[in-house]
């Protein structure tokens, strides 16, 4: 069993990485994930890649977490 598959940040196919909810995310980002802060300059991008993971299977939810 080896599909590709991409990683949703930064789109390259790697060796290793994690794969949540059928989302791949390859080692180089895992690690930026890992150590992500609001001011990190790819702070969005992250963000927004793992909201696909976060509310992919659960759209339904993701309304009602907003606070604004
Ligand atoms: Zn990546």
């Amino acid at each position: 069993m080896d599909n590709k598959m991409s990683c949703i940040v930064c789109g390259q196919e790697n060796p290793g990485g994690l794969v949540i909810r059928d989302k791949y995310i390859c080692p180089a980002c895992e690690d930026k994930i890992v150590a992500l802060t609001v001011d990190h300059p790819d702070y969005n991008l992250i963000k927004e890649s793992l909201k696909q993971i976060w509310f992919g299977a659960d759209i339904e939810s993701a309304d009602s977490q907003v606070v604004k």
